[in-house]
């Protein structure tokens, strides 16, 4: 099986204005050239999707959304529907990215909602999932893991979940600088393939691209994408600035 071609993703999260976006964006390309062997995500502010769809279609640049409701249209005041950021040109979104689990309060069931509705539109969900640290603590990591995942993906087809993207992010490293040990990230990295070989099938976990996130930085891009399970970065902070963001876009590990 051919290794699954890695992603770098930028969460901008509730950060950059239009103008701030494009410019971004136009002088990280042209510092990189055309990407071939890895993909770039990039999921700027909702208000600046549109603006930056005009200049993403470089080889190897994907649009992505942060969020959605899982509804296509109706009356939800503040929500976007995945009709709208397929239409917007996003080719992926995140889904149940911590800061909505424990900030906005999004279940379980709404996230496995919003991951459903994102495949009916053509869209890859970045399913996020991650333990807080009174969870790993407790040793319950591997628990939270599974239920996340669980209810996630129930009742997916098949075509789907072999198209699914999964980010760790354990909660405890997220904005905090505290990152989670290559060690660390690939037993639980380890851990999703071997839950998603059960959930889903053998062949299909295989080619399944997990990535971690957590306080990735330039600094220790390179050990946690050296390791097997671990097949692209999802990356908040050091998105914001392009010598950092590029930096970890061109990691290096040698051989896997
Ligand atoms: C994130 O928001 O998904 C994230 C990983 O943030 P940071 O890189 O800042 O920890």
């Amino acid at each position: 099986m051919q290794t699954p071609t890695p992603i770098i993703a930028a969460n901008w999260k509730m950060f950059k204005t239009i103008d701030q976006a494009i410019t971004f964006v136009v002088q990280l390309q042209g510092e990189l050239g055309p990407v071939h062997d890895r993909e770039v995500v990039i999921a700027p502010p909702f208000t600046a999707l549109q603006a930056m769809r005009q200049i993403m279609n470089v080889p190897g640049f994907r649009l992505a959304g942060q969020n959605c409701h899982w509804e296509e249209q109706g009356a939800f005041t503040g929500e976007i529907s995945p009709l709208m950021l397929r239409d917007a040109g996003c080719d992926y979104a995140i889904a149940g990215h911590s800061e909505r689990r424990h900030v906005f309060g999004e279940t379980d069931e709404e996230t496995g909602k919003k991951v459903q509705a994102l495949f009916r539109h053509g869209i890859v969900p970045i399913l996020c999932v991650g333990e807080t640290l009174e969870e790993r603590e407790g040793g319950k990591t591997f628990d939270v893991i599974t239920r996340q995942i669980t209810a996630a993906t129930e009742g997916l087809p098949p075509e789907a979940s072999a198209k699914l993207v999964l980010a760790y992010e354990p909660v405890w490293a997220i904005g905090t600088g505290k990152t989670a040990t290559p060690d660390q990230a690939q037993e639980v990295h380890r851990f999703i393939r071997d839950k998603c070989a059960s959930l889903f099938d053998k062949d299909v976990a295989k080619g399944l691209r997990l990535l971690y996130g957590g306080s990735v930085k330039p600094d220790n891009v390179d050990a946690l994408m050296a390791r097997e399970d671990i097949d692209g970065m999802l990356v908040g902070g050091a998105s914001l600035e392009v010598p950092s963001f590029k930096r970890i876009i061109q990691f290096h590990t040698g051989e896997k």
